[in-house]
């Protein structure tokens, strides 16, 4: 169930990174491009002040300052250019610091409450239209600034419409009757002046509440939404990394190569720098590097981790799997000091633990002091369980390519023992059959022949017994292979059985499609020979007198087809896939010819596959049998 949830998890991962990446905290990110945003709206402001005293000034001939309105607009067109080139330069810089971004905003906003503030002077004081404007300039800091900041701008927005209300009303500033007769009467009456601020600054403080307590939910809830994909990010990478562990497990039995990658997978998926893999010697008081990522040669080669030196890898060995948080200030460790000139200050050390017992221990390491959570502690885990497997699995395969071997080579020695006294055994029959130790009485000669027939099988049980195992114990790649004629051995074969086929009245026929003159493969002729010779006697035993047996030969672009075909007893289907196994004997073939140890396709096998070769049958029971075997054909370089 594991395979289709991951492959789910495969086609969102780059997404999901894309968006972890390029979400740094929220506010910061914000401030950034909210600057801009903020530039961007002030080029309207600066043009609707401009506009907005145009129309009035042409159209509605209103009696304003059109010089000063004019102004501000022209005022605000240009500290808002300054403010694009500044944010524009701070973007390109390749360092990245938030807190010139941080002053420009508050510069900007500081630009605009005074651009704000003479926009209302000049066009009526406290009776101005614009008053409602600085609304929007609230709502502006909520977004942008924290929720002080902007209590603190709707503090300074009530002082300054305050005190220009209050230089109006004391005749220290000049009043603008932007409506004549209108204004002129409210600027100077108190209970206006008064009860227009009292409404201007709860607006202002109300607006100032509800905005930044919106925007700092919505904030809130980003964070909660980043942090989520953050964690939804990293729970994907490391079932990534179980994933493939356990894929690792089952893909290759090859231990050094299943440890690397666990190492590698392991640290990236722990966002650490470093990960080893120690597995115990077989005294089991040593714990040696079995794979390594991340870490420096001169780390590695300080030594074996030595368990009656080392407590902490003794607790791990014991099953526990355990956090160091601070390397300075765990006495449990053998070489603090050279973690310490590693740069590494954590590790997380869990147990490698396989069903005979512990085998070693796996180690994250991180250049930060508190580096792992229990969340890590359940991942490592889930890694070392994955890890012993892998490892217990790499360790049975190695061991059983011993015990091959050692068996092989046991089978070889006590055969070759045995054939010296076997050949006496036949020779010594042979002489005697002969006549050469008098005449003997008839019922001993039918003693002694019996006698010479089971030795001869006994040979031949000898000499199959002595192939395998050479090639089982691959003692045979001291023998080179050369270039030799397929199409001269098979005729040599097809020679060698033409007088057992016509005893049995068999007819041996011989078919060579081969116009291109010889067929050249990389064999050896021995072997050759004991290939084409177990087929072709398999061919001619199995098949019954009057019956037919047909070699061909096909030498094509690449590779030479051999083609030995029989109308004999042929080969039960469900005795099919045992056939090239040692010592198998199909039911069939047990109840008609006795004699036969079932070696021979076994070491015809081993033989082709060691020329690069190829072979297959098929067969139908009371019909017959084909063997075709095809190989690589030996392409001469021209000169
Ligand atoms: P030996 O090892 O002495 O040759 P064998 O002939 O029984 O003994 P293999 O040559 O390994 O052993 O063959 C294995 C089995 O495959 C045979 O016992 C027989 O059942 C089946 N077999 C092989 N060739 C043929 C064939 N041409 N026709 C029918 N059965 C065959
Ligand atoms: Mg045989």
């Amino acid at each position: 169930m594991l395979r289709p949830y991951v492959a789910v998890m495969k086609m969102n991962s780059a997404a999901l990174r894309d968006a972890a990446r390029s979400s740094p905290a929220p506010i910061e990110a914000e401030l950034v491009s909210s600057m801009t945003w903020l530039i961007n709206i002030r080029w309207l402001a600066g043009c609707g002040v401009l506009g907005a005293t145009w129309v009035a000034d042409i159209f509605l001939r209103l009696c304003l300052p059109a010089l000063a309105l004019y102004g501000i607009g022209l005022l605000i067109l240009i500290y808002n250019a300054a403010f694009h080139f500044v944010s524009r330069w701070l973007l390109r810089r390749e360092r990245r610091d938030l807190r010139p971004f941080d002053f420009l905003t508050k510069a900007q906003i500081g630009c605009d409450w005074l651009a704000m503030t003479a926009l209302i002077h000049f066009s009526g004081g406290i009776a101005s239209p614009a008053i409602f404007y600085f609304f929007f300039h609230i709502i502006i800091a909520a977004i942008l600034l924290s929720m002080r900041a902007t209590y603190l701008y709707a503090a300074m927005a009530a002082l300054l419409v305050g005190a220009i209300s209050l230089l109006e009303y004391a005749g220290v500033l000049a009043h603008y009757d932007v409506v004549p007769n209108v204004s002129a009467a409210l600027y100077r009456n108190s209970l206006f002046i008064v009860g227009s601020m009292f409404f201007f600054t709860s607006t202002m403080f109300v607006a100032a509440y509800l905005a930044s307590t919106l925007n700092a939910r919505l904030r809130k809830r980003e964070t909660q939404v980043v942090t989520l994909s953050k964690n939804l990010l990293s729970a994907y990478t490391r079932l990534e990394t179980v994933y493939e562990s356990a894929e690792a497990v089952t893909s290759t039995l090859e231990l050094d190569q299943v440890l690397e990658r666990l190492a590698q997978r392991t640290a990236d998926a722990l966002g650490v720098r470093a990960c080893s893999i120690r597995l115990l010697d077989e005294t089991g008081a040593r714990l040696n590097v079995a794979a390594v990522y991340g870490l420096s040669d001169a780390y590695v080669k300080k030594g074996d981790l030595i368990l009656e030196q080392n407590p902490l890898a003794r607790e791990v060995i014991a099953g526990k799997t355990i956090i160091v948080d601070d390397v300075t200030a765990d006495a449990r460790l053998q070489y603090p000091q050279q973690a310490l000139a590693e740069g590494i200050y954590a590790m997380l050390s869990a147990p490698l633990h396989g069903k005979q017992g512990p085998l070693g221990l796996i180690r994250a390491y991180s250049v930060e002091c508190g580096h792992f959570t229990p969340d890590d502690v359940e991942f490592i885990n889930a890694i070392a369980r994955q890890g012993s497997i892998a490892i217990e699995n790499a360790l049975a395969y190695e061991a059983l390519g011993k015990l091959d071997q050692m068996k092989s080579r046991f089978v070889m020695t006590v055969t070759h023992e045995l054939r010296s006294p076997v050949s006496v055994v036949r020779s010594l029959t042979r002489t005697m059959l002969a006549g050469y130790a008098g005449t003997l009485p008839d019922s001993l000669r039918e003693m002694l022949a019996r006698m010479q027939r089971r030795a001869d099988f006994l040979q031949t049980l000898i000499d199959d017994l002595l192939d395998l195992a050479t090639g089982k114990a691959d003692l045979s790649e001291t023998e080179e292979c050369v270039p030799v004629r397929l199409d001269a051995a098979v005729e040599r074969v097809v020679e060698r059985f033409k007088v057992p086929a016509q005893e049995k009245e068999i007819a041996l026929e011989w078919y060579c499609d081969c116009a291109d003159g010889p067929v050249k493969i990389a064999a050896t002729n021995e072997g050759l020979d004991r290939i084409l010779n177990n087929l072709v006697s398999n061919a001619v035993k199995y098949t019954p007198p009057g019956g037919r047996v047909a070699i061909k030969l096909f030498a094509r672009e690449n590779s030479a087809t051999l083609e030995v075909a029989d109308s004999g007893i042929g080969i039960p289907a469900d005795a099919l896939p045992h056939l090239f196994e040692e010592f198998y004997r199909a039911p069939n073939a047990k109840a008609q010819v006795k004699e036969g140890t079932g070696l021979g396709l076994a070491i015809t096998k081993d033989l082709v596959v060691r020329y690069g070769g190829h072979i297959g049958v098929e067969s139908q029971p009371g019909t017959g049998t084909t063997f075709c075997v095809t190989f690589p054909l030996l392409v001469e370089l021209p000169v």
